[in-house]
């Protein structure tokens, strides 16, 4: 995989505001901040997509994701919070290593904006779709 920002960070090669750090997973703040006290979360294993990531580092992460952002609402006093992961260009990832957003939602009205347009599930379709990936898993 190549090198990115995100690797750069976790060799501390360039500066970051962490929150957390432990064998397997590191916090920061997100430079670029949607709110106050939005955080990145990734893994030190330098997987581009989720998809590719090992269960050993999905473990770690899961492990402290909830824990990282009671931390984040409790320093920011925000009480509701998007979870947000990219994975590919086109769904907005833009640094090719895992990671998950916690983006507090403001009063404000700061925070995440999200474009949502439902499309309809039809009952046969969906049957045989939710059986072809439970294959796959
Ligand atoms: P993506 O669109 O890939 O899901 O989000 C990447 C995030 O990384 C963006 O929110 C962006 O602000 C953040 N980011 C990019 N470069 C840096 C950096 O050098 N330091 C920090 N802390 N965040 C960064």
């Amino acid at each position: 995989m190549a090198e990115t920002i995100f690797s750069k960070i976790i060799a501390g090669e360039i500066p970051s505001h962490k929150v957390y750090e432990d064998d397997q997973v590191l916090a920061f703040l997100d430079i670029g901040p949607l709110s106050k006290g939005h955080t990145l979360v990734i893994p030190k294993e330098p997987a581009e997509t989720l998809d590719q990531l090992s269960d050993e580092s999905a473990e770690a992460i899961g492990r402290v994701l909830p824990r990282i952002a009671r931390g984040v609402m409790k320093a920011t006093g925000a009480t509701e919070y998007n979870v947000l992961q990219n994975n590919g260009s086109r769904a907005h990832q833009a640094v090719m290593h895992v990671h998950f957003h916690i983006i507090p939602k403001e009063g404000d009205g700061t925070g995440l904006g999200i474009g949502w347009k439902p499309q309809s599930l039809d009952n046969e379709e969906a049957a045989e779709l939710a059986a072809r990936i439970a294959r796959e898993l």
